[in-house]
């Protein structure tokens, strides 16, 4: 067996401690005789892992009891219709366009009622976060969204949007869990597991009690009403049983290895060495505002796209793969989630290095 360093956007790679466990446990669950995927998800020893899978991430993200945990289906695509449904009580909501992301959630906030733009980074091409601190927040306004972490453009908001007191929603996919939140800052919080968290099918979201209601936009389905969600523990319907599984050997995985803290301090270290030698590289350039630049999505170019394309390919051959940019932008990405060891940063750093030594 051999496993490559695998720097895909998502799915992505996973923790192999957490793989071995669910390798080892696949054929019989804990004495069960059978493996969580054939499990009822009315069963005991099922309710116990998605019980201790809300418990372990309340712990590290220290959510308050205020704020409920929903195991949801659909990608954090569905979130972009499910938000204004359930949120756009007046139908006016405030969109902050930073990214492919927050750009089609706010095209589809537009079905359901007035969806400002109130600030964008299009002017250049993604490449920074545009100053949130004193945006005209719409006085009728039922939220303020943002796209926390911009996967394809590899760009973050270390700063959360002043939003005059409108709760904030953010699309956290691609940096669940890689450093502390102060989960209050939010009214909500949602993210696709497949980046950093577990595999594709789940989609966790954190909401603040009173933006769960029962008065949600006429017509809107039961499945993609919050409460019905709430309500019923996530499992009004069957719920995507073994992603949740994985998902909490993940929770525990960050428990056992110092929690949120420690992780920011490792995805720092880690971000650090392959930035630094892009500042330095004369081949390979990061385009975004340095004080903008994400820790989790790592974007670059050379500038010719048959170099990038010789230089996504020639790394794939050494191991180091799904290092081709987004369809839509060109260039490389490294996406180093929490599971990417540090190890592998230095060894595709080297690469780099190499490669640029021979061009
Ligand atoms: C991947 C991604 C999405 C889309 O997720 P799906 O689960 O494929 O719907 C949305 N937002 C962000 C930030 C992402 O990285």
């Amino acid at each position: 067996m051999s496993r490559v360093y695998n720097f895909s956007a998502g799915p992505a790679v996973l923790p192999e401690e957490v793989l071995k466990e669910a390798a080892a446990e696949m054929l019989d669950y804990q004495g069960t005789g059978m493996s969580v995927m054939e499990m009822s998800h009315r069963s005991k020893p099922y309710q116990k892992i998605i019980d201790e899978a809300e418990e372990d991430l309340r712990a590290l993200m220290g959510i308050p009891e205020n704020y409920k945990v929903l195991f949801l289906q659909g990608g954090a695509s569905q979130q972009f219709a499910m938000v204004p449904m359930n949120l756009m009580r007046n139908r006016v909501a405030d969109y902050i366009i930073t990214g492919q992301f927050s750009k089609k959630a706010w095209k589809e906030a537009q079905l359901f009622g007035q969806a400002n733009a109130l600030a964008s980074s299009a002017d250049k091409n993604f490449t920074y976060i545009p100053d949130c601190s004193d945006l005209p927040i719409s006085e009728q306004s039922d939220y303020v969204y943002i796209c926390e972490n911009n996967t394809i453009y590899g760009t973050k908001f270390h700063t959360l949007p002043n939003t005059k007191g409108k709760p904030l929603v953010a699309d956290v996919s691609s940096c669940f869990l890689s450093e502390p939140v102060k989960v209050t800052d939010y009214g909500m919080i949602y993210g696709g597991a497949q980046k950093n968290v577990g595999p594709a099918g789940v989609v966790i979201a954190i909401i603040r009690e009173d933006l769960i209601r029962e008065d949600v936009l006429p017509g809107t389905p039961t499945m993609l009403k919050y409460k019905t969600h709430a309500d019923a523990g996530s499992m009004y319907n069957t719920p995507p049983t073994y992603g949740i599984y994985i998902c909490g050997k993940v929770f525990k995985w960050l428990l056992r290895n110092g929690g949120l803290e420690a992780m920011r301090d490792y995805n720092v270290k880690k971000a650090g060495i392959l930035y630094d030698y892009l500042d330095s590289s004369r081949l390979f350039h990061n385009q975004v505002v340095k004080a903008d630049r994400s820790l989790m999505n790592v974007t670059f170019v050379t500038g010719d796209p048959d170099l990038d394309a010789r230089f996504v390919t020639e790394a794939a051959a050494a191991g180091f793969v799904n290092l081709k940019g987004h369809r839509s932008v060109g260039g490389m990405r490294a996406s180093i989630y929490n599971a990417m060891p540090m190890e592998g940063v230095e060894k595709l750093t080297r690469f780099m290095e190499e490669f640029e030594k021979k061009i």
